[in-house]
């Protein structure tokens, strides 16, 4: 996998800045990747590894093909170690392994590379453990630590590190991770335009919940589209019940826009200035019922009246 390219296109800053320190000598002792998952910390650190170890860099770039690049890709790169969550938790024993394998002698060099994935699960002990190894480094070495999470690693462990902060995803590649995913067009837009954490979309696909929500929520607008007076009655009949929760009420306006927004792009792209004018003033109705929700009108009289105003022009 090509991580260069990957990080240059989704997260310019970081590369740049880390591209500069390689060149200049100046890389950190340690950094913490900090951002949402599938937003390409495990790539940067990868990335970085191969940087170190690479025995042919082609325009200061890793080449991927040297027996080293290939050893880091393989994950069997003996000074190059990765540790992530067994189970809940990271534990102190797997700290005190990396630690013990990295002090033993007979390894390929003396740069030595271990990354901590998901390091805000390190449980007290272990996260105690890596401190201790920060502060007294034995060797030379590269600590990478990813975590979704900053707030939730030791401020003392922190204050050891470079920070770097990763960029939420763009919605195109979310869309386009989630295919790759399993997950079908149409479901990878929705979920997209509902979220800009590929961890979060992919927990949302799983949840039945959303399945029901989001078949219900077609149904309602292929009503709504059909000026079905259906539209009305389907308000009692099943959204209340699929949108119970507060919290969750406010996904049927959003999984609507998405629809209305989707034809909007068909129609600007095929339909007539009637049918773009009307799309239009659907989105902008969907957008006040979301209103009256937030200023707590109830959910059953938003969408009844939203479909009422839909349906009779
Ligand atoms: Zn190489």
């Amino acid at each position: 996998m090509e991580e260069a390219q990957f990080l240059e296109k989704n997260q310019p800053i970081v590369f740049t800045q880390l591209q500069k320190s390689f060149e200049h000598g100046r890389l950190a002792h340690a950094y913490l990747f900090e951002g949402e998952s599938g937003t390409g910390k495990h790539e940067a650190s990868i990335w970085l590894a191969k940087h170190l170890f690479c025995s042919n860099l082609q325009n200061n770039q890793p080449c991927n093909q040297c027996n080293n690049c290939q050893r880091i890709e393989r994950s069997e790169h003996l000074d190059v170690q990765s540790i992530e969550p067994e189970g809940q938790t990271i534990k102190v024993d797997q700290i005190r392994k990396l630690q013990s394998e990295f002090s033993r002698s007979g390894f390929e060099t003396k740069q030595k590379v271990f990354i901590i994935k998901d390091a805000d699960k390190m449980n007290s002990s272990a996260a105690n453990s890596l401190l201790k190894f920060l502060e007294e480094p034995v060797g030379q070495f590269l600590a990478i630590l990813e975590t979704d999470s900053v707030g939730r690693i030791l401020p003392t462990i922190q204050s050891r590190c470079q920070i770097l902060h990763f960029q939420p995803l763009s919605k195109e590649l979310l869309q386009t991770k989630l295919m790759e995913n399993g997950l079908g067009q149409q479901t990878a837009k929705l979920l997209s335009s509902l979220t800009n954490s590929f961890a979060k979309a992919v927990e949302i696909s799983q949840n039945e919940w959303f399945n029901e929500a989001r078949d219900s929520v077609q149904q309602w607008f292929n009503y709504l589209k059909e000026a079905d007076p259906q539209a009305f009655i389907y308000v009692q009949k099943k959204l209340v019940k699929v949108f119970k929760e507060k919290s969750l009420q406010f996904e049927s306006f959003s999984m609507l826009l998405f629809y209305y927004q989707s034809q909007l792009a068909e129609k600007t792209a095929t339909g007539t200035v009637n049918e773009i004018a009307e799309t239009n003033r659907v989105i902008e109705l969907i957008l006040q019922a979301e209103q009256k929700l937030r200023a707590n009108v109830s959910f059953q009289s938003t969408a009844e009246q939203l479909a009422v105003r839909i349906i009779y022009k």
